[in-house]
């Protein structure tokens, strides 16, 4: 009866007439709102940005008009997801995003997204496995959830953002080759644990993210997540590398792998016009000429960031107006919502989800 009622309220929170079956959440690494909405930054795309052919970028990145600029660099983003959905973060037009957490740096911005509030004790990249219980953990003991959570990450320290030790989340991340541990071998989980054995570690503990992306689509052949969650670190290594050129060949890569999971997903039975992918970042980055490389709790701008949304639950609203302030902390709630789960009935401390109905939206917009 209880799990009725929050169950109610939960779907009346997002306005949603029914759960839908799956979510996919998807996190660009550092990736500004400006480059989202406003596509590549022209003076980055010559010796400020770390970039030695300028008319190449330009001529591949820059156009004069914002909007053909911005499709440029993110089509399946602005011709898919914006027509048929929702994109949150336009702060000039009443609807700005932002994360809570005052650290603005990638573990306190996971942890944010995956449980819902700002824990101040998570302040740092270099902290143990996360005391917190994330929604994912929560919703994987959770019947018709069993077995059907999943993250694919080319960072290595999701492994103690999810706790596995704790949670025994099913986590893939990092340089590990994904399918060690898989008894049933294929010729595709045999090559891909090869190229994660063998490609010399460019970033750190954070792998490339075509041999992450690799991983899932060859896991989607037999398994079948429910909430899935995929990370993606390139657009943030190639901006702290100081090549502004290389962040936005992977920001248009990212963006064509989101295209690339979203026609995989709609072409099978289990996924198609039931499924909703919520794409997002941890943290944003400076807006300032010398910072654009830099996040952190000083940098001026790296706690704006954007949210796009698409699937059943998610009318087409395109750009969000006037929705007031939304917070990285509202995306727990909205995965659990949209699966028709009340996050905020285990997690108080969580905040409500996001306002993707147009009458939820007037509610929260109210001024
Ligand atoms: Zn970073």
């Amino acid at each position: 009866m209880l799990l009725s009622v929050s169950l109610v309220l939960a779907q009346l929170a997002t306005g949603l007439d029914q759960p839908v079956k799956n979510v996919v959440l998807i996190v660009s690494d550092g990736v500004r709102a400006r480059e989202v909405f406003e596509g590549g930054e022209r003076a980055l795309m010559g010796r400020a940005g770390g970039v030695e052919n300028e008319p190449g970028c330009v001529a591949k990145f820059f156009r004069p008009d914002a909007a053909a600029r911005r499709e440029l660099l993110m089509p399946f983003l602005w011709k898919t997801v914006a027509k048929e959905g929702q994109v949150f973060g336009l702060s000039r037009v009443g609807s700005p995003m932002k994360v809570s957490n005052r650290f603005r740096v990638s573990y306190p911005g996971y942890n944010e997204l995956f449980t819902g509030w700002a824990d101040p004790r998570i302040d740092s990249n270099g902290l143990g496995e996360n005391p917190n219980v994330t929604v994912f953990e929560h919703l994987s003991r959770e019947p018709g959830f069993e077995g059907a959570v999943q993250a694919f990450a080319t960072w290595e320290t999701f492994f103690r953002i999810f706790a596995v030790g704790r949670s025994k989340l099913d986590v893939r991340a990092g340089w590990n080759p994904p399918f060690a541990n898989d008894p049933e071998r294929t010729p595709g989980k045999d090559v891909i644990d090869a190229v994660h054995r063998t490609t010399t570690p460019l970033f750190g503990g954070n792998a490339l993210d075509a041999m992450t992306y690799a991983a899932l689509k060859e896991s989607l052949k037999t398994k079948r997540p429910r909430v899935l969650f995929l990370g993606l670190g390139e657009t943030d290594e190639w901006m702290h590398a100081g090549r502004y050129d290389l962040a936005l060949e992977a920001l248009q890569r990212a963006d064509a792998t989101i295209a690339d999971l979203w026609h995989t997903m709609q072409a099978m039975d289990e996924y198609r016009g039931s499924t909703v992918f919520l794409i997002t970042t941890d943290h944003g980055r400076g807006g300032l000429p010398w910072d654009w490389k830099h996040h952190g709790a000083n940098v001026l701008g790296a706690d704006d960031i954007w949210l796009a949304a698409i699937g059943p639950g998610v009318p087409a609203l395109g750009v969000r107006r006037d929705t007031g302030l939304v917070t990285q902390a509202q995306v727990a709630s909205t995965i659990a919502a949209l699966l028709g789960h009340d996050w905020q009935a285990v997690n108080p401390k969580a905040a409500p989800p996001l306002p993707l109905q147009p009458s939820a939206a007037l509610a929260a917009g109210a001024r």
